[in-house]
């Protein structure tokens, strides 16, 4: 045995005996010893949702998104996903059906369900977990390549069946899935069984790295193998998957003709401009900031740096969400005609926003969360934070039903009926979706919501994420940290955290200050502190602490009416309403039913009252206040005309908020709102 092959054995046998868990070793990405990161995250049990929004959110998921998708998954009627597996297992006959990427898919639920088992220790999980399990085990090669598909085919002596044949078989896809997946597995319960089945997939793809670097390169399609290999390097420390994690960046500037629409027409330290199908684009990018916070390449981090500019600053909406187009060319508007090439479900030219027309597919939002994490474990820079709960707030929660059961394939920011042209998926959440890519995510996007929610550094403890909840944790000294924090957030803005059990030594605590907060307020014990807590910022409060000490945030949760850029020419002259961190929207169905929803207009001096109500929507607080009717005549057989002389009248109008839209049958709706 070498010397690194025995250092690596020994620290996987002290990492599958030791009991001492260091925090974040368990967590839901394990920065505990990556070198280029600020923050490291918290284990997957250390925060409990105790009460309000996101306890209610997490219930949901646990009761009702997880059970009910199991049942999607495993009935052949519906989904195939489970039966491809069984299929593949050689545990049933048939063929596979539905999409290749459909075991990734199943992973992502799997994963869901690993973090909702590591938070509730919900025994009937771990053992549907463990059955599973056994049956993903029986569907690997010997060799550790796993993938149904081929799997199947190679099983029943398919000619032509061979692996990596076609970059649209996603495999790589898969099997980064499969990685994240086993890793969570893992830290949630102990277990190797999934583990040990991730492991021989990362081996295989390490000898594939070895004998043949292109054909790795070419089929890295929405690649979710970064992030995958990354959290196996993390969880096992075998410094093969390190190499295999910076070549996988390397080797993608081997690839022939490569596509904007798979982001590698450019090698990626070249790149300057977010581009192409925007999951592709976000799982990218979430994986080369795992990269780095591993090895240090500053042309990595100097790379994400601008194209997260890019996203964030020119092609995001409003609610987080990302990949405007649902077609579209790239470079659009280029003088090199021969350089344009096809996109789709992709990000546009900066500022291309369409509301009505907006693609935004649910997966493209959840792989920006995705991204921002770990900027923000990478830099401890507010902005990233902010981002996230922007996303998280608007963007993910609306592409599910509130009852867990009904999703969003793509995100608009307008429904108008009667479109005189087709777009592809329903404008409906729908209960299962050909495509599903999306559902899982959004389940297991939901579920671990909890390990976004703090970070440590020696200093001290990080609140990212506000919400009543109580974090249980050891600090990297190894002392005990319990904070409850308790608050009606995001309906209300002020956050109190009790320090039921602090460390000997001074430690900080670090607030986030969001970016569209005014005046905060911090107290301590009650006494005001002099320091004045600044926007888009994490307050510190550093002290040595007694037992029972506690911290008072206040951010005052105003009404605001935002204007976009003037470049984003679908938003011109109109409004979107945001109360704290959440997007609101004006719904048809709470309009008389004479009004259309294109008639009303706000003015710069709308004011809204906010009213919280118990049994709407789930409880929720709306925005009541009152609106310009503008009477419109009828369009038909005209595309212009002279303005409207008629007077506008004030109406009644109540705004709820975005993530809640659709949930009360069929509606209209629209976020921006021209001004008068
Ligand atoms: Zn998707």
């Amino acid at each position: 045995m070498n010397k690194i092959k025995f250092r690596y054995a020994l620290a996987l046998l002290l990492c599958l005996t030791s009991d001492i868990v260091h925090s974040g070793e368990k967590a839901l990405t394990n920065t505990w010893n990556s070198p280029h990161v600020v923050l490291r995250c918290t284990n997957v049990n250390d925060v409990q949702w105790t009460r309000g929004f996101w306890a209610k959110r997490f219930t949901v998921c646990h009761k009702s998104m997880i059970p009910n998708m199991w049942q999607l998954l495993r009935d052949p009627q519906i989904s195939h996903a489970y039966d491809n597996l069984l299929i593949a297992a050689d545990l049933k006959a048939g063929r596979h059906r539905g999409p290749k990427w459909l075991d990734g898919d199943f992973y992502k639920w799997l994963e869901a369900a690993a973090f909702v088992y590591g938070i509730t220790r919900d025994e009937s999980l771990d053992r549907q977990m463990d059955k599973i399990i056994e049956v993903i085990s029986k569907t690997q090669r010997k060799d550790g390549y796993i993938h149904s598909p081929v799997v199947i085919a190679q099983r029943q002596g398919a000619s032509q069946a061979d692996e990596f044949r076609n970059r649209l078989d996603f495999e790589t896809y898969n099997m980064g899935h499969l990685m994240t997946c086993a890793c969570i597995h893992h830290r949630a319960t102990g277990k190797t069984t999934l583990l040990r089945i991730a492991q021989r997939a990362a081996d295989y793809l390490y000898g594939l790295y070895k004998r043949s670097p292109k054909i790795l390169a070419n089929n890295a399609i929405c690649p979710s193998h970064y992030m995958g290999i990354v959290e196996m390097y993390r969880t096992l420390h075998d410094p093969r998957y390190l190499e295999l994690a910076k070549g996988l960046i390397d080797i993608r500037d081997q690839v022939t003709q490569g596509t904007d629409q798979n982001q590698d027409r450019l090698p990626f330290r070249e790149q300057t401009q977010v581009v192409g199908h925007a999951v592709r684009a976000n799982y990218l990018y979430a994986g080369v900031a795992d990269v780095f916070a591993e090895t240090g390449d500053p042309n990595l981090l100097e790379t994400l740096t601008t194209l997260w500019q890019d996203a964030a600053l020119r092609k995001t909406y409003i609610t987080g969400a990302t990949g405007a187009l649902y077609d579209g060319a790239s470079p659009d508007g280029s003088k090199a005609h021969s350089a344009i090439q096809l996109v789709h479900q992709a990000y546009g030219r900066a500022y291309q926003l369409p509301n009505v027309t907006a693609y935004n597919e649910s997966c493209a939002t959840i792989g920006f969360a995705l991204w921002n994490w770990r900027m923000l474990c990478i830099t401890a820079q507010a902005r990233y934070a902010d981002m996230l709960e922007q996303i998280l707030y608007n963007g993910v929660l609306a592409t599910i039903s509130l009852d867990g059961k009904r999703f969003f394939y793509r995100n608009t920011l307008r429904q108008v009926d009667d479109l005189p042209f087709e777009l592809r998926w329903s404008h409906h959440r729908e209960s299962y979706i050909s495509c599903f890519c999306c559902p899982p995510n959004i389940v297991r996007t939901i579920a671990e919501v909890a390990g976004y929610a703090y970070s440590l550094t020696d200093s001290g403890v990080w609140v990212n994420l506000y919400g009543s909840n109580i974090l249980d944790t050891s600090l990297p000294d190894g002392s005990r940290l319990k904070l409850i924090q308790e608050t009606e957030y995001p309906w209300d803005g002020t956050i109190c955290f009790t320090l039921a059990e602090v460390p000997p030594t001074a430690m900080s605590v670090f607030l986030r200050i969001p970016g569209w907060s005014r005046e905060a307020k911090v107290r301590v014990n009650g006494v005001s502190l002099n320091c004045i807590p600044k926007a888009e910022q994490y307050y510190e409060v550093k002290r040595t602490w007694a037992k029972d000490d506690r911290i008072e945030l206040t951010l005052p949760i105003t009404t605001q009416l935002l204007e976009a850029h003037p470049l984003v020419e679908e938003t011109r002259n109109q409004v979107a309403v945001k109360r704290g961190p959440l997007v609101y929207c004006l719904e048809s169905v709470d309009l008389p039913d004479d009004v259309d929803i294109t008639e009303i207009a706000l003015t710069p001096t709308t004011k809204f009252n906010a009213r919280f109500v118990p049994d709407l929507l789930g409880g929720i607080s709306v925005l009541k206040g009152q609106a310009l009717r503008l009477p419109a005549d009828k369009w038909d057989g005209t595309l212009y005309r002279n303005i409207s002389s008629k007077t506008p009248q004030f109406i009644d109008v109540t705004f709820i908020p975005y993530y809640t839209w659709g949930n009360r049958g069929h509606s209209e709706m629209t976020v921006w709102l021209p001004v008068r």
